[in-house]
Parts: structure tokens; C-alpha cells; sequence
């Protein structure tokens, strides 16, 4: 089987792929594919400076910056800031991840684990990643929608960091770092970051926003394994939840198989689904809360043989499975559950701010 990938995929971004067949699609980096089976250019969404506004900093280490901003790392930003600064979100977003334990920060490798931070989920298959954090300055909880220009952290000095600042990127699915706008910043006339340059923040508060869909996995994830999705799921799930699986095999093997491991530790969950002639496959994924605990998964579909194995692979995405959404009650709790909200001794802390989820018993376990 030939896999339809020419040098359609080298121009698609302008006008020489209208002989592109929709269910061989595949686009290159900087493309997206469309549903239409296209691939378009994918502009760098608008990002506000992560401060509140009126706020001054500098730009110590930008794009490709030669002590630590290389390879994956390559669009990261670093926005000095004096300890406790607060750090507000670029752009609306669902909380991703989220850590804030560690008081451990040193200028050198030995404490790149040690590093607290939030990541925010667009929802349109890019995040943000906010790094360095202070010790319990992370000031949102996991699944939290969070508006543009509403705090989220404290500024400080954990993990591989030569002193305080905000390490700042925008990644994609695969949590790769990409280039980023500043429109806010347009009065330079030139929306990009730079290096030694001092910056205001304008990032105005912009509340209410609406609730952030969870981001889905880029239709060809695997293209590079000759699996193109028509229908993928979303980077986060519940448990107990099952989502429709639905694409195209361009490869040799017999058939294509669902790899799941925990991040953590754990084994691979291998599932085999059968290809039909065309290589078309479809399946139901499902996360049986008897098998899944709720964390983060390494996710991969291949080509497989007859005994399920993949021919091997070098990287996958991460999915999360979160526990499921205890249903809506009138929690009789409630108040006096907030009363006990270590938190609120914060000067950052909103609890009854209209926009944030209402505290529940859930959202009260607390990172100690
Ligand atoms: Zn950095």
C-alpha cells in the first residue's frame, strides 16, 4: 500500500494541493489539516504578556537563546520578575497540570525536576507552560478554567533556574515549544518578543470567559506510523468515559494497535483493532475505572503484527485521565468546607469571584 504523502505535504500551505485526497491527508509542521482535508497554515494565536497590567519586565533569555532555550525548549521566553510577582494567564485556558511543591532551585541540572509550575490547555491543540513558580505559588487547581489576565502563580526561583523569573512557552500537543505573538505589544510595531528589551504588561483582565473545551488530539498525530484519525479523542478524559476511534492505515502490518502506559510507572496496555482492505479501522476506547487509575498516559497508535506488537516508536502524546465529575448537588458542606480553605490567607485568592469554579470537596484537596 503506497502512502499518500508527496511533495503535496512540502507546498501545502499554498495553492498546489487541490488534488489532496481528504482520507490520505497529512500536513507538514506550521499546517493544520482541516476537516475538509486541507491543510491550512496555522497562525500563532495572540498572547498577552503573563503579568498583570502595568507591570515592567525584561526579556533575559528569548527564542533560541543559547544557555537553555534549544531543541524542544527552542520558543521559550524568559520574563524576569521579582519573587511573588504575580503571573496571570496569556489567554483563557483550562488548567492542564499544575505543581507547587518543591522549595528546591539551583543554576545548574542536578534540579531540573524541582521546577513548580502550571500549564493552561486552549483548547485548540496549544498550551501554555508558566515555570519556576514559587513554593505553593500555584494558585488554581487542576480542570479550573482560568480567563486571560486572571492570576494563576507566584514568581520565584524553583528547579534548573540562575535566579527569579518566568519561564514562558507555548507548546503544541506534543508539548513542543512554538512561536508565539504579543499583539499587545503592537505599539512597538513588531509583536514579537526580544531579548534585553523591556516590556509593560497591557494584559487587562478580561472576565467573564467562557468555559474552554479540552484540546483533541491533532488528526494525523501518527501519520508518521501511517495512521491518519478521522476521529480522535480529547487530551483529556474521564474515567469510565469511552471515545469512537476512526482512521485510515497506510503501512505493511497486519493491523493497528492502541498502546497505553501510565507516565509514572506501570505496563502498556496493547489493544489490536482489525484494518479492512482499504486499511480503514474503527474502534471504541474505553477507560474502565477497574483497569485506569485517573493520572497521565502515554498514548500511541501504530501498525501492529499479528501478535499486537508495534514495530517501534521514539515519542507519543500524554493523555489525562481525570477522575470522574462527582454529579451537582446542593453540598450542605459547602460553606463551612470554604471556611477551611488554607488558601484564602492569599492576597490573590478570590473565592466567591463569579468566574471561578465554586470551591467543592473535590477542589478542596490541596497540594501539600
Ligand atoms: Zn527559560
Amino acid at each position: 500500500m503506497i502512502l499518500g504523502l508527496g511533495m503535496c505535504g512540502l507546498v501545502s500551505m499554498g495553492s498546489g494541493c487541490r488534488g489532496w485526497r481528504p482520507d490520505a491527508s497529512v500536513c507538514l509542521a506550521g499546517a493544520r489539516l482541516t476537516a475538509s482535508g486541507t491543510c491550512r497554515p496555522q497562525p500563532s494565536p495572540p498572547h498577552a504578556l503573563p503579568f498583570r497590567p502595568g507591570y515592567e519586565t525584561e526579556i533575559m533569555q528569548g527564542y533560541h537563546g543559547y544557555q537553555t532555550h534549544k531543541n524542544e525548549l527552542a520558543y521559550s521566553l524568559d520574563f524576569k520578575c521579582e519573587p511573588g510577582t504575580p503571573i496571570v494567564a496569556s489567554r483563557d485556558g483550562v488548567v492542564w497540570d499544575v505543581r507547587d511543591d518543591s522549595n528546591r532551585g539551583c543554576n545548574d541540572r542536578s534540579c531540573i525536576e524541582d521546577g513548580n509550575y502550571v500549564v493552561l490547555d486552549h483548547g485548540d491543540g496549544s498550551f501554555t507552560e508558566y515555570h519556576h513558580l514559587q513554593q505553593f505559588g500555584a494558585l488554581v487547581e487542576k480542570d479550573e478554567q482560568v480567563c486571560r489576565g486572571e492570576t494563576i502563580g507566584l514568581c520565584g526561583n524553583t528547579g534548573y533556574s540562575s535566579g527569579p523569573h518566568l519561564h514562558f512557552a507555548i507548546t503544541n500537543a506534543a508539548h513542543r515549544t512554538l512561536p508565539g505573538r504579543l499583539p499587545s505589544e503592537s505599539s512597538r510595531g513588531f509583536p514579537v518578543a526580544i531579548p534585553d528589551t523591556r516590556y509593560t504588561s497591557h494584559n487587562e483582565l478580561d472576565v467573564p470567559c467562557g468555559r474552554t473545551e479540552p484540546s483533541r488530539l491533532p488528526r494525523d498525530a501518527f501519520a508518521h506510523y501511517g495512521v491518519v484519525l478521522e476521529a480522535t479523542p480529547l487530551l483529556s478524559l474521564e474515567i469510565g468515559s469511552s471515545t469512537r476511534i476512526r482512521g485510515r492505515y497506510h503501512g505493511d502490518q497486519a493491523q493497528v494497535a492502541i498502546h497505553r502506559k501510565p507516565v509514572e510507572q506501570g505496563e502498556w496496555h496493547d489493544r489490536c483493532i482489525s484494518v479492512d482492505d482499504s486499511g480503514r479501522f474503527e474502534t471504541t476506547m474505553r477507560w474502565p475505572a477497574e483497569t485506569f487509575e485517573p493520572g497521565f498516559y502515554w498514548f500511541i497508535i501504530t501498525g501492529a503484527d499479528e501478535e499486537c506488537h508495534a514495530p517501534g516508536w521514539s515519542w507519543s502524546y500524554k493523555l489525562q485521565v481525570r477522575r470522574e465529575t462527582p454529579p451537582e448537588s446542593g453540598d450542605a458542606n459547602h460553606s463551612e468546607a470554604s471556611n477551611a480553605d488554607p488558601r484564602a490567607e492569599h492576597p490573590f485568592f478570590r473565592p466567591h469571584s463569579p468566574f471561578r469554579t465554586p470551591l467543592t470537596q473535590q477542589t478542596l484537596r490541596f497540594r501539600r
